[in-house]
């Protein structure tokens, strides 16, 4: 007989950092009122994820936050959300067992890794005598709910997302009132039993004990911050940036996009909501630009889909390119260029400021990602495995099928119908930052110089010296060259 008598339903949160629209919850809810028990939540910091390179110190710091209000939103419920340190599946059935856990509610995922820790965690709680529960979360539709007309896992985005509009998405699950409890004492008992669970650490033990620094500003985390931020963007009467969205999301100087990337990476705004708040913006359509922004709205979302459906499916994307005649491809990996693109000191104005975004904010914007991701493998010759470990550390929106998707796309290694894709990173700059705002903004030496000069690139070696800025550490028209001479070698 452990400390606590009734049953209790645990909802172990991953990518899940919220209480509304949650099928997991609801579903432990109703199981705890069927049972006479206790709702309560956990949280495991996982160390194989914290050690493993794949997340950095704006993440961590995002995350935290995120977690500090979802342990609030447990408290004003009237439950508690625990924390434990360790391997996921022994943390997991240990605190099970000693808290007399019966059964254990979870949102899917979709990577490979979390699909074998999930598959694992179900055989070990069964083990127990505990039962788990799975629900689909991330995702408006299953990746293998949808296939091609051969019944095969798409490959291709457009007959995916015309599968994909097609089909039922669900209503925003309720949120609760309030969390069944049926031992009034249940969060001291837990105290007190000898279940290893810890204390939210905070920034400064995460940067002195974890490693995890970050010394700039974020975006607001948690579910509240994430909700208004949804609202904002799709709440037409006011603020009218969906409608918007089609003519003003390809200019990083604007903030034209939702920047909802962080939220939807740790699921404090729940898909339904987001799906909810496009319907209820679709009721307000005035015309048919307005239909057209709205829609390509929706395209993005069911891009996340759609990588997520390719990663479910293909699994070995997560370890190198799709197409096999990439996997020999030969990059040249020059370390000093790779440190010079990290840095933003490449000498391309556009492919520098989209780089000192990333580092001090945590995010770049989807056009930049595209042309700075073009560069490292188009014009440096540097694996574009490189990138995507970089971006890993630095986002935090860093999801592992957006982020292998958006390299793969960028380096020609991966699904694209069309794959020999180069950019010029001053056409780009020309096209998509035509004042040079977003360029002077983040490179403030270069804030004396001509637009035209920001935008070419060509900038006088003697002003390069001036306001020292580096010159152009390739020659675009060379690389772009030897690149395509060495794919054709390839493939
Ligand atoms: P919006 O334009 O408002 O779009 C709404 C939502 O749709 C986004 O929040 C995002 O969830 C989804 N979305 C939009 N564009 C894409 C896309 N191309 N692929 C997949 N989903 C998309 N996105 C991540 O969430 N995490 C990553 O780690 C990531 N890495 C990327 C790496 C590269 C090289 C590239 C080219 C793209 C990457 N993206 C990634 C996709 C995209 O850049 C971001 O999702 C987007 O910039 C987020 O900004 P937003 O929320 O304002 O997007």
């Amino acid at each position: 007989m452990t400390l606590i008598e009734t049953p209790v339903a645990l909802v172990w949160h991953r990518r899940d950092l919220r209480v509304s629209d949650h099928p997991a919850l609801t579903a432990a809810i109703d199981w705890a009122n069927q049972h006479h028990g206790s709702v309560v939540g956990v949280f495991i910091f996982d160390v194989g994820i914290l050690e493993s390179g794949q997340t950095g110190g704006a993440q961590v710091t995002f995350m935290l936050g995120c977690l500090a209000q979802l342990q609030q939103s447990y408290r004003e419920l009237g439950s508690e959300l625990y924390f434990l340190r360790g391997e996921p599946i022994s943390c997991l059935t240990q605190f099970s067992a000693k808290i007399n856990v019966k059964a254990v509610f979870w949102g899917e995922d979709i990577e490979p890794m979390a699909l074998e820790r999930d598959c694992c965690a179900k055989q070990s709680l069964a083990d127990l005598g505990i039962a788990a529960f799975s629900y689909l979360d991330i995702d408006l539709v299953a990746p293998d709910q949808i296939w091609t007309k051969t019944e095969e896992p798409y490959r291709v985005y457009t007959p995916f997302w015309r599968n994909w509009s097609q089909q039922p998405k669900s209503l925003p699950y309720p949120k609760p009132d309030r969390l069944p409890l049926a031992e009034t004492s249940l969060s001291e008992k837990i105290a007190h039993s000898d279940a290893e669970v810890m204390q939210l650490p905070n920034l400064t033990e995460v940067q002195n004990n974890w490693g995890f620094v970050w010394e700039y500003d974020l975006p607001e985390s948690g579910e509240t911050a994430g909700l208004a931020l949804l609202n904002e963007f799709c709440d037409q009467a006011v603020y009218q940036k969906l409608f918007r969205y089609g003519t003003e999301r390809d200019f990083p100087a604007i903030s034209g996009t939702a920047q909802l990337s962080p939220h939807l990476r740790f699921g404090t705004v729940g898909i339904r909501q987001v799906w909810a708040a496009t319907v209820m913006a679709e009721a307000q359509v005035r015309s048919d630009e307005e239909l057209k922004s709205l829609t390509t709205w929706r395209q993005e979302l069911a891009w996340r889909e759609f990588y997520h459906h390719v990663l479910y499916h293909f699994p070995q994307l997560a370890d190198g390119p799709y197409r096999p005649q990439m996997a020999g491809f030969p990059w040249e990996n020059d370390p000093d260029k790779f440190a010079a693109w990290t840095a933003g000191q490449t000498g391309f104005p556009i492919v520098d400021a989209a780089m000192r975004q990333l580092n001090q904010t945590g995010w770049m914007h989807n056009r930049c990602r595209m042309i700075v991701a073009s560069f490292l493998t188009k014009d440096l010759l540097i694996n574009w495995q490189w990138g995507e470990q970089y971006f890993m550390e630095h986002l935090i929106d860093g999801e592992l099928a957006a982020n292998n998707g958006g390299w793969q796309w960028s380096a020609s290694s991966g699904m694209d119908s069309k794959p020999l894709r180069i950019f010029n990173p001053s056409f780009q700059a020309k096209k998509y930052d035509p004042e040079a705002t977003y360029i002077r903004q983040w490179l403030p030496e270069l804030r004396g110089l001509t637009t035209a000069e920001l935008l070419s690139g060509d900038i006088p070696p003697h002003q390069c010296q001036r306001c020292q800025y580096p010159l152009p550490i390739v020659d675009h028209y060379e690389q772009q060259q030897k690149f395509k001479t060495l794919y054709r070698q390839a493939v």
